[in-house]
């Protein structure tokens, strides 16, 4: 039996705006994958009576399981009942469970109930009403011939357990062979994008997953997933894994959920190391990376952030001489932040971060973006230089990045040598 694909179509005039973002597909391509059905369409249309029928003819024309959400509430703005009775040829009818549920809803709050609620209790004649606990706009389901056309109300906490609880069950039925989609992201810091394209290469000859680049500020995700029944899936995606770790190496820092952070926390805890922080153009934002971490104080001491000249000083002993002949943005300094905040710290290892964020500051020899980091151990201190080329955040993003990144590397070098 071949599996059905679906179109999912997200209705709703603010979800064409830059302003909000149409989750509710995002969740619901996880979920359909998740019992193999594979996605061929994702539309947004606005709130729009004809527009909305377009699109749900076209859908139907083309996939097995349509699933819509939102346009389903009482105001005037929602027209997808009114569209699902054109797509489907047939009339708005009161239901009249829906409504007395509606009007009991209202009683129980003592809130005089409006006449445009009554709205949501109408709906097309032969569709399966789906009796939403979470909200008064109830689900919407037809199944015709083959095909299946649901709709759900847009808020995603009554979207959410209506598709687990009344529509999965249906789906399960249909896609019926037990067949998986799965996908698995690696995840690797220190290469672009192209480097990573450039050493995967081998890997997309011949017979290959779909796989996917996703550049991230640092990081490039490559993401593959695998069709199957339950183990197979599992199996597949483990290869896979490990074919992309030989062909990245030490670029790969995590799977899936992990972070950078985790892996540093992870290698830090192996490594018995202990770290302090001193930030300067970072604001603190590396410390507060690391320390979203569970645990992180078994290994994270102490961080300081010395934005001033006189913080360095006064906190971190940087000597007033060498801010004075080589500036606050200079290797000299980012090596004097990493030892003395090791110093006074009395951690194994100390790291310094200072750059320009931008976007003033900037000049002819030291640009917007310019950022030294070292690092610092008890045998002395690394650094090295990078400019960015974002805005103010992005930079500050990319300058804990590659301080987390230069730490990590550390931390892999040491662990090679025991
Ligand atoms: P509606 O059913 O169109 O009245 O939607 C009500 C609310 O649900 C909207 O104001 C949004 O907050 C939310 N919503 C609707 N569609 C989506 C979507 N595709 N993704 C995330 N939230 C949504
Ligand atoms: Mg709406």
């Amino acid at each position: 039996m071949k599996a059905p694909n679906a179109e999912i179509v997200s209705i709703g005039t603010e979800l064409l705006q830059a302003a909000s973002a149409d989750t509710n597909s995002l969740y619901l391509v996880e979920q359909l994958q998740g019992i193999g059905i594979e996605i061929s369409y994702r539309t947004v249309v606005g709130d729009d009576r004809r527009r909305i029928h377009q699109v749900l003819q076209e859908a139907l024309d083309r996939a097995d399981v349509v699933v819509v959400t939102g346009g389903l509430g009482p105001t005037q703005d929602d027209r997808t009942r009114d569209a699902l009775a054109d797509v489907s040829g047939r009339r708005l009818v009161l239901h009249s469970k829906t409504l007395k549920g509606i009007e009991e809803r209202f009683a129980r709050r003592a809130v005089a109930m409006p006449e445009a609620a009554k709205r949501q209790a109408w709906v097309p004649e032969g569709f399966v009403v789906l009796d939403n606990r979470h909200g008064t706009a109830p689900g919407l389901l037809w199944e015709e011939g083959e095909r299946l056309l649901v709709a759900l109300p847009g808020p995603p906490r009554e979207m959410h357990p209506l598709f687990v609880e009344q529509v999965l069950p249906v789906l399960l039925r249909m896609a019926g062979n037990g067949q998986r989609i799965r996908a698995r992201t690696v995840k690797v810091c220190g290469l672009f994008e192209s480097q990573v394209e450039e050493r995967m290469k081998e890997l997309l000859h011949g017979d290959h997953p779909p796989v996917s680049l996703l550049a991230r500020p640092g990081e490039v995700h490559v993401r593959v997933t695998a069709a199957g029944r339950g183990e197979e899936v599992e199996s597949q995606l483990q290869l896979w894994e490990e074919k992309l770790r030989n062909l990245l190496g030490e670029a790969v820092f995590g799977v899936d959920e992990e972070r950078l952070e985790e892996a540093i926390g992870w290698l830090l805890r192996r490594a018995g190391k202990t770290v302090a922080i001193a930030e300067s153009c970072t604001g603190g934002l590396i410390c507060h990376r690391i320390t979203n971490v569970p645990s992180s104080s078994d290994y994270f001491k102490r961080g300081i952030v010395s934005y001033s000249n006189r913080a360095k000083e006064d906190l971190l002993g940087v000597p007033f001489s060498v801010i004075e002949r080589h500036g606050a943005v200079s290797p000299e300094v980012a090596v004097a932040m990493a030892a003395g905040v090791r110093r006074v710290a009395g951690t194994d290892l100390g790291v310094g971060v200072t750059g320009i964020a931008g976007p003033g500051g900037g000049s002819e020899t030291k640009p917007v973006g310019l950022t030294f980091i070292a690092l610092a151990d008890a045998q002395g201190e690394e650094w090295c230089e990078h400019r960015f080329r974002f805005d103010r955040e992005g930079n500050k993003l990319w300058a804990s990045q590659m301080a987390l990144e230069m730490l990590r590397r550390y931390l892999l070098k040491i662990s090679g040598q025991d």
